[in-house]
């Protein structure tokens, strides 16, 4: 739920993590050194998405090393969005930050967005290039985002993420959105207020891997496409209806025919056709339907986003059983 901001807190900023133990050092260093520099109050809240390498034990070194530092881990990967929501929760500042743990998002960034945040926008969207990046996956990235703006209701920005610095008052608008299949890009332009963009130089990953496969971004698109309106159901009934009425004039134009030049019997071609072309947008209709009816079974079964297995209270009062390295266990019930 929603802490609001504590007094004293300037700014707290929000790292979702999922197997970085390789890199989380030296981003904490980087971003410590940074958020010194503005000379503001600040918290780093770090989510362990159940990452299977050494990161909790890192988290858990920084946190007592720190009082700055908290953490959250949660007890399997839940994903990104459910790692950001959690942060979001955690938070305490005026304002927040969401950043990876890649350094991709360079903190030095931090001072430029507070300032932009002091001249009064609720959100300071750091909106990268795409310099250094294959070509493919540039172009299917400016058709998608082609495509979104032309289908979704809320207009999506290519290059601006979730590296971004939010108001309070921004952050507890996100938090009163309730649904469990969460867009964070949408939903960031669906709260509103007055927001502004300043373009970076994309940067590598300074260690680790990516988990954004091809097959990820693809789900990713499709659910960023669904999640934010009904207009694909809207197409399929434009579409329904342009077949009916163009059937209806090919009926009338075999009449007509029939008339004129007697009855012929033409090939089955047009039958063939005209059945594959109908049951190809029959199946993709049910489809879209069936994704849509999917997503109402999910929320409606209003299942938390995310399980804690633990945070830097819980070890800091020592009330974290210490268990062998977890494993998986398939259990039969
Ligand atoms: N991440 C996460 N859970 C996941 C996948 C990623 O918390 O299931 C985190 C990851 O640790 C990183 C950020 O989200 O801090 C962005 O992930 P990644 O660098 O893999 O994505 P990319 O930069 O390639 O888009
Ligand atoms: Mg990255």
């Amino acid at each position: 739920m929603s802490t609001g901001a504590v007094p004293g807190i300037r700014i707290s900023v929000v790292v979702p993590c999922f197997n970085e133990g390789e890199v989380i050092g030296a981003f904490h260093t980087a971003l410590t050194a940074a958020l010194e520099k503005t000379g503001e109050h600040f918290e780093v809240c770090y989510v362990d998405d159940g990452s299977t390498d050494d990161t909790l034990e890192n988290l858990r070194a920084l946190a007592a090393s720190s009082p700055q530092v908290r953490y959250t881990s949660f007890s399997r990967n839940f994903g990104k969005e459910a790692a950001m929501l959690a942060g979001l929760r955690m938070s305490q500042g005026a304002a927040v930050a969401l950043m990876d743990a890649d350094l991709q998002h360079p903190p030095e960034l931090l001072h430029r967005m507070l300032e932009l945040h002091r001249h009064g926008y609720d959100q300071v969207v750091a909106q990268r290039d795409r310099a250094g990046e294959g070509i493919l996956r540039t172009a299917v990235s400016r058709v998608y985002y082609r495509a979104v703006r032309h289908f979704m209701d809320v207009g999506l920005v290519d290059g601006a993420g979730d590296f971004r610095l939010l108001s309070r008052r921004a952050v507890d608008s996100l938090l009163l959105l309730p649904e469990s299949n969460r867009f964070s890009k949408g939903l960031f332009c669906w709260i509103g207020f007055d927001t502004v963009h300043f373009t970076y130089q994309n940067v590598q990953r300074a260690a680790g891997r990516s988990k954004w496969g091809g097959r990820r971004l693809l789900e990713y698109g499709i659910d960023g496409l669904l999640a934010f309106n009904t207009r694909p159901l809207r197409l399929a009934i434009h579409a329904g209806l342009w077949l009916f009425l163009s059937a209806l004039a090919y009926a009338l134009w075999i009449a007509g025919a029939a008339v004129l030049n007697g009855v012929d019997t033409p090939g089955y071609a047009t039958l063939i056709v005209a059945v594959v072309a109908l049951s190809g947008i029959q199946l993709v209709t049910v489809g879209v339907i069936g994704e849509y009816v999917g997503r109402i079974y999910h929320e409606s079964k209003r299942r938390p986003h995310y399980v804690v297995r633990e945070t830097e209270r819980m070890a800091a009062a020592g009330s974290i059983a210490r268990f062998p390295a977890p494993t998986t266990r398939t259990a039969r019930s």
